[in-house]
């Protein structure tokens, strides 16, 4: 069975517990607008041009109309792109690349087995992360499922706005769901994100394995006291939750959609200040929700 992937990342730290080797899936249903991994949100291959890289060569030019080189500075025509990547071949300064690849669950496997001796040791294991795993169901499924069998703990990365079959399908091999609750007002969710929250809130009810439930907190979204006190309240009465935690935006996906062409996504949005973080933390608190905040435990 194969899937597309953009990469997979060894001894992460970020995403689950213990090192973990990360499986980053292309393609998500939501489009959120701050999103942090844009270069997963199509199902795709795509051109990936490192302008920092370029040495203005002009091998690539003769290749389509999409390369224009003026003034020394080499600019891609998304609009003339077809995705051959046959321009791709010619770069040799590793200024043009192919974002994603399909792969096989055999040759994931292979190369996470690579990294079972540092699972192990520090208590991790392997993270099926996105976009969204939920778009490649039966590749994210059959992955989890494998490292399940070979005890190797394993945790899914989902915004769970899907269905209840294919939620039953991914968790059946599952140890852990990070599961993302963007905003608890559905109407604001879908201005953010596309979607509605009702599939995710009903998910999220639903799950029987260890949760740990995020919101990334993103200015003049969802950076209110209230909003977050809210998700808060729901977070504490969820059967499985082993915490809440909050996740401030950062503006790191921007230069990635620079290098893919995604104008609209490359202007960073502005990051949470210091006081918005604490009052937030604060709010989330008087519920009695255990919380972390970027990767760490909140005392109270
Ligand atoms: S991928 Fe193909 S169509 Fe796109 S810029 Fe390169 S040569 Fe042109
Ligand atoms: S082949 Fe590579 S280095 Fe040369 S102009 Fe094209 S992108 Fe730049």
């Amino acid at each position: 069975m194969n899937g597309i992937i953009t990469e997979i990342q060894h001894a992460s730290v970020h995403d689950g517990p213990g090192l973990r080797s990360v499986v980053f899936l292309k393609g998500c249903q939501m489009r959120c607008f701050w999103c942090h991994n844009p270069e997963t949100i199509s199902a795709s291959p795509q051109l990936f041009f490192d302008e920092s890289k370029c040495m203005g060569c002009g091998r690539c030019l003769g290749f389509c109309e999409a390369h224009k080189l003026s003034n020394g500075r080499h600019r891609i025509e998304r609009a003339f792109c077809t995705s051959c990547f046959r321009c791709v071949e010619t770069c040799f300064t590793g200024a043009l690349s192919v974002c994603g690849r399909v792969v096989s669950v055999d040759e994931v496997m292979r190369d996470l087995a690579e990294d079972i001796p540092f699972y192990g040791e520090s208590g991790g294991g392997v993270t099926v992360s996105g976009g969204e795993p939920g778009c490649q169901s039966d590749f994210t499924a059959e992955i989890l499922h494998r490292c399940h069998k070979m005890k190797i703990h394993a945790a899914l990365e989902t915004n769970l706005a899907y269905s209840r079959a294919i939620l039953e399908k991914l968790v059946a091999g599952c140890d852990l769901v990070m599961a993302d609750l963007k905003h608890i007002d559905s109407q604001k969710h879908r201005a953010g994100t596309g979607h509605g929250n009702e599939q995710v809130l009903e998910n999220l009810r639903s799950l029987t394995v260890p949760l740990i439930l995020r919101t990334p907190i993103v200015p003049g979204f969802n950076d209110d006291a209230g909003t977050i006190r809210r998700i808060a309240e729901f977070a504490v009465k969820l059967d499985t939750l082993q915490y809440y935690e909050l996740l401030t935006y950062h503006p790191l996906g921007c230069g990635k959609a620079e290098r893919l062409g995604m104008e609209e996504r490359a202007k960073p949005q502005a990051s949470p200040t210091i006081n918005t973080t604490d009052y937030l933390i604060k709010a989330a608190s008087e519920t009695g929700v255990p919380l972390f905040l970027n990767g760490r435990r909140i005392v109270k």
